[in-house]
């Protein structure tokens, strides 16, 4: 594996990198992904904006390649929109502290499909989508690849990210849509420029319809649409950055907890128009911490855990018969209040501190000796004693 690290800046501080904010349009000072070494390009930020990625995690040692599971892989015969190889993401802290927020991510979204990535906060998911985006902070590095096509979204320079990907070709939802909103511009405002900046429309009436149609596919009422982002209560905010991602149509839309703040009418409403967006043979990367929202829209799901992806499967087996295997997914499910609300016991193992074997080890009811040693990702699950599966009776019982 060969890193492509970004430079450090100065001053860093001793805490995981913390969440930049950005715009709509303009990612702020600091969101910039530092350029990896031979990256030609450079240049100022334009097109709809990225928003930047809260979730760090924190410290770990890499201890090696999973191989890549069968189920990493979309539907058979479609290229993937989206094909990320051993991607790993490294926050470099003084007094050589390493971050091992994600490692080894491997896996693939095809056109028509939607993926949903799910895990406790901290377990590296959104600091995955920030490495798509780049948006990572400066003292970040990263190795594998992803591609979207041809691009390799890890060494492409700013300049191409934004403008050529962020907002066009992957459209954002981000987990901050305060912090995404330009603060001093109405959102109808912000609408008609995204609008106008994705399609070239320059007549007003043209783009008043368009913007209002956006907000219609988000669920935003009309009547809001000549508010600023603070007279917005945060599903409001939710929902008008919902209404800027779905406007470009992007192959990929990537959704970093699209339903916070959502009561549950609105959660059914906004994953029924992501999955719209899916049945129009376009991606979707869901990360979400709502398993019944994962479970409505996604046809695979992959579970994080301490930065690593331990299972990957078909969502209506994880969902249903023969369930999850891995038990870290089980205890997922398991204390779902419509399950046996029994919540897993223990916390997340610090991300700088990792053991050399399986990090959810200390949690797990069926450790044993050799779960000293990393499980390798085989059959979509890592895991040297996965849970025996399930039949349908099971779940009846
Ligand atoms: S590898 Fe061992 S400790 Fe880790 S989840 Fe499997 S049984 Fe549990």
């Amino acid at each position: 594996m060969t890193e492509r690290p970004s430079t450090p800046t100065s001053g860093t501080t001793t805490e995981p990198p913390p969440e930049p904010p950005a715009t709509a349009t303009t990612p702020a000072a600091g969101t910039e992904r530092v350029p990896a070494p031979g990256a030609a390009e450079s240049g100022a930020v334009t097109g709809p904006g990225p928003v930047p990625v809260s979730e760090t995690g924190e410290a770990g040692a890499v201890t090696g390649h999973l191989p890549a599971p069968a189920a990493a892989a979309g539907p058979a015969g479609r290229a993937p929109v989206l094909s990320v190889r051993e991607l790993s993401v490294r926050f470099l802290l003084p007094g050589g502290r390493r971050i091992a927020a994600v490692t080894d991510a491997h896996f693939d979204v095809a056109p028509g499909e939607c993926l949903a990535l799910i895990g406790e906060s901290g377990c590296g998911k959104s600091v995955l989508a920030s490495a798509l985006l780049g948006l990572l902070p400066a003292n970040a590095q990263t190795a594998g690849s992803a591609h979207l096509g041809d691009l390799d979204l890890l060494t492409a320079g700013e300049r191409t990210l934004a403008r050529t990907v962020r907002g066009r070709r992957i459209g954002l939802i981000p987990q901050s849509p305060a912090a995404h909103l330009t603060p001093v511009r109405t959102i109808r405002s912000q609408m008609e420029e995204t609008v106008a900046q994705l399609t070239g429309e320059r007549n007003r009436s043209t783009l008043r319809t368009a913007a209002e149609q956006a907000a219609g596919r988000a669920g935003f009422p009309l009547d809001h649409l000549d508010r600023h982002p603070h007279e917005l209560s945060g599903g409001l905010a939710q929902r008008a950055a919902t209404a800027l991602a779905l406007i470009g149509d992007a192959p990929l839309l990537l959704a970093d907890e699209p339903t916070t703040g959502l009561d549950r009418d609105l959660v059914d409403r906004t994953v029924d128009e992501l999955r719209r967006h899916v049945d129009a043979d376009r991606a979707l990367l869901i990360i979400t911490h709502d398993l019944a929202a994962a479970e409505r829209v996604a046809d695979r799901v992959a579970v994080m855990y301490a930065g690593r992806i331990v299972e990957i499967t078909g969502a209506d087996a994880f969902f249903g018969a023969p369930g999850p295997r891995h038990p870290y997914s089980r205890g997922l499910l398991e204390a779902l209040p419509d399950r046996s609300f029994t919540p897993i016991p223990g916390l997340p193992p610090e991300l700088g501190s990792l053991p050399d074997g399986c990090a959810f080890a200390p949690r797990c009811d069926r450790a044993t000796g050799i779960c000293a040693t990393l499980p390798p990702l085989t059959d979509s699950v890592a895991c040297h004693h996965p849970a025996p599966a399930r039949t349908p009776e099971d779940l009846r019982a």
